[in-house]
């Protein structure tokens, strides 16, 4: 077996080698920080120990030899423990043997060998150990060709492919997301038993499965993943809303487009301009309103009327059931879904009042939604496509021009409630609401400037109309 010493030069791993030593212990690097180390995917971050012994022990060593003594975070009931240091968070686990039950994802654990420990991993790359034992330090221990699956990008499980997934079904959403961040493929019987066991992600919670939907639009082509959810069946109980939107009607020789594959692509767009996850699942769930409010106009054919009103009352549903949290970025996603046809209208017609509203109605995502709708471009015909994206530079022009005259962005009200009530000695009362919005709209119409002067004047003219008289 070759070494691989030079993956161990940072003085770290002579700490974890010397504590394991002064211990007698076994201890291993495993999982992650080999596999990326090999594939050269940048300093790693995190570190899996294993001991073959008690890996809570390992850590309180290694923080004793460590300048500073750095705490150790000890998770009992798992046998693992956690330390962070030189900027590195250091996992730590004891050797174990697993055995699953039908109904649940967590295992009944025994003691056992690095073997045992290797055997329970999910895939050949991330069963990769480096010894940090002084008499074979930097020594690779690769059971199951681990490093031929990384030259030949290939997800593979150590055991048959149809107990790793059953026993725990999260492994099935981990092959498809290490597929797609690392743009390996799913060797072919892994595929086939995920699409066989695909109803077994029905134990897992909502959580974990949200975390890899994070990580899998976080890579740098997303719709491999999604691509793959699909294959295999998976999609239908995590996203019904974008199983919904695959397929093409045709009505009287009139089609509409895939808005699946096409949101795909939106997807995959957006991954190369903005790495803002909520910006990537705004792009993912964009058209989800379509598969609703489908419909077939004789005179104009197929219309999707409202979707995108309706498309942001099912992000909230969709939210909610998959128990991610019902917030401010749960808010700009539906914000971006509501909004998502807006700027396409202006692109043909850019007037200054209607730059005005999208700003004010934006406000601080208005570049965002530009960015969305600039990804939702996914025509094959290249003069179209330089057309939309010139048309969209001209309404990112303008935006830049009426914001720095008027400024509507964070829209203050030039004149306030309170000096409306002073002027016309009122109490609170809808007259003021009604007088605030007749200023707001004046401005955004471009009737008077977003200056203190005019808008009083202003106040004064709707006031008459509302037959108010200033006091002095
Ligand atoms: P990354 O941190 O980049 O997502 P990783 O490989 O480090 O990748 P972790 O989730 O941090 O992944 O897990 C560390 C290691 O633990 C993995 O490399 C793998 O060996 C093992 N592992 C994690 N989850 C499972 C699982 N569900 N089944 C089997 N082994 C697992
Ligand atoms: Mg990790």
């Amino acid at each position: 077996m070759p070494t691989y010493a030079t993956a161990l030069q940072h003085p770290i791993f002579n700490t974890l080698s010397q504590a394991a030593a002064n211990l007698g212990l076994e201890s291993y690097v495993i999982g992650g920080f080999v596999r990326d180390y090999i594939l050269k995917r940048g300093e790693a971050k995190d570190i899996d120990i294993v001991a073959v012994g008690s890996g809570i022990a390992l850590a309180k060593e290694v923080s004793r030899l460590l300048p500073g003594n750095p705490k150790v975070s000890v998770f009992k009931n798992y046998g693992t423990a956690m330390l962070r240091a030189a900027g590195m968070e250091l996992e730590f686990v004891g050797a174990r043997k697993e055995s699953y039950q039908q109904d649940s994802r967590n295992p009944a654990v025994e003691d056992g060998s690095l073997e045992d420990d290797q055997n329970r991993r999910d895939f050949t790359i991330n069963a990769l150990a480096l010894s940090l034992n002084k008499d074979d330090f930097g020594k690779l221990l690769d059971p199951f060709n681990g490093i031929t699956d990384l030259e030949q990008r290939v997800i593979r499980t150590p055991l048959d492919p149809s107990i790793t997934f059953s026993d725990d079904p999260l492994r099935m959403l981990r092959a498809i997301r290490f597929a797609t961040q690392l743009n390996f493929n799913i060797a072919p019987e892994a595929l086939q038993a995920i699409t066989n066991k695909a109803n077994r992600i029905e134990i897992i919670s909502e959580e974990r499965i949200v975390d890899e939907i994070h990580k899998i639009l976080m890579a740098p082509t997303p719709s491999k993943g999604f691509a793959l959810l699909h294959k295999t069946g998976l999609l239908p109980y995590i996203f019904p809303e974008l199983v919904a939107l695959q397929g093409i009607d045709e009505k009287e020789g009139q089609r509409h487009k895939d808005n699946f594959w096409h949101t795909l692509e939106v997807v995959d767009n957006i991954a190369k301009t903005t790495d803002n996850l909520w910006l990537r699942w705004a792009a993912l769930l964009h058209d989800i309103g379509k598969a609703p409010t489908k419909k077939f106009d004789k005179k104009v054919g197929w219309t999707f009327h409202g979707h995108e009103f309706v498309g942001s009352k099912m992000v909230y549903k969709l939210f909610k059931r998959l128990k991610m949290p019902l917030n401010d970025k749960m808010k700009f996603v539906q914000k971006m879904v509501l909004m998502s046809s807006r700027p396409i209208v202006l692109a043909s017609d850019v007037t200054d009042s209607a730059v005005r509203r999208l700003i004010f109605d934006a406000g601080d995502h208005v570049e965002d939604l530009m960015t969305l709708c600039e990804a939702d471009i996914t025509t094959k015909n290249p003069k179209k496509f330089k057309k939309y994206h010139n048309n969209f530079q001209r309404v990112r022009e303008k935006i830049v021009e009426v914001e720095e005259r008027d400024h509507v962005r964070n829209f203050q009200p030039p004149v306030s409630g309170e000096e409306i009530m002073q002027t016309f000695n009122l109490k609170p009362s809808k007259e003021i609401g009604m007088i605030k919005d007749a200023i707001k709209e004046a401005i955004l119409e471009g009737e008077i400037p977003n200056e203190y002067q005019a808008a009083k004047e202003y106040m004064l003219k709707k006031g008459a109309e509302l037959n108010l008289t200033p006091v002095d």
